[in-house]
């Protein structure tokens, strides 16, 4: 039954696709006198979808209609902000930031959509078996030669919290095994701090953002971009909730000059 109500909602779907291609065709000649056009006017025949329930359907329509109020407002007030963002994304920025709903990328440094290319996971960790991030690495260094990479972190990060107790939540708990390794190593410097305080796990979050950072520039691709001149900027900073200011950790690295030797490519693995 479940496969069957999948094949129904692609097929739904799949016939729907049609129709908003003749929508588009069409547009021309279509009543936009509501909404100058920003969005279409089909009416979604939901018979054959799975009943939805009335919070979830007011949930959709809530959000849905922020949308459309945002992006009316949006091109009211800058007439062609849509048109030219859809040709091309040139952002300037690859930001690593954390998944935590309270720091939004663009929102904390004012940036427009198509201004900055971001990545985001618990507690912004940078390790080198993530396939997901190093392919956002390489597309942003490779193909939209962002200048700069910002890795971000936040005091209060709960990951960073856990990364200090020895809670079992589940899968994550691999992942923070990374900011462990740091509490570990710098054990001596924690232990200097009360235990449990604040400013343990400031600590913690700083030195992941340093560590996350330096793993960037570690990556074959940051260190193949700079070997063929690229001008690249890694960056290390700090948002904190409280007051919505980002603190530089005063991390900037431009050049493998900065980084250990044993991380530089040699001269034939710059040529490939
Ligand atoms: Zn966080």
């Amino acid at each position: 039954m479940a496969a069957n109500a999948t094949e129904a909602i692609i097929n739904k779907r799949l016939n729907d696709f049609c129709l908003d291609s003749e929508i588009k065709l069409s547009a021309s000649t279509a009543d936009t006198s509501c909404c100058s056009g920003v969005h279409d006017h089909r009416t979604i025949d939901q018979s054959d979808f799975p009943p939805i329930s009335e919070e979830a359907r007011n949930f959709s329509e809530r959000l849905l209609g922020q949308n459309k109020a945002w992006a009316l407002k949006t091109e009211e007030e800058r007439p062609g902000f849509f048109a030219k963002l859809e040709k091309q994304q040139k952002p300037q920025v690859l930001w690593i930031g954390c998944s935590d709903s309270r720091v939004p990328a663009n929102q904390i440094v004012n940036l427009d959509p198509g201004e900055i290319f971001v990545h985001r996971n618990i507690a912004n960790v940078v390790t080198h078996t993530d396939m997901n991030l190093l392919s956002v690495l390489e597309y942003a260094v490779d193909v939209l030669k962002v200048r700069h990479i910002i890795v971000c972190g936040h005091y209060g990060c709960g990951g960073v919290a856990a990364s200090l107790t020895q809670k079992q939540i589940g899968i994550i708990d691999n992942w923070l095994r990374n900011i462990k390794d740091l509490y570990t190593i710098h054990r001596k410097k924690f232990e200097a701090l009360p235990e449990g305080s604040r400013e343990q796990q400031d600590l913690l979050t700083e030195l992941n953002v340093i560590q996350s950072a330096l793993n960037v520039c570690h990556t074959s691709i940051v260190q193949k971009a700079w070997s063929r001149g690229a001008e690249l900027s890694i960056h290390g900073w700090c948002y904190r909730l409280s007051d919505g200011v980002i603190r530089n950790l005063g991390l900037c690295i431009e050049g493998p000059g900065n980084v250990e030797d044993v991380y530089h490519l040699t001269e034939d693995a710059r040529a490939k």
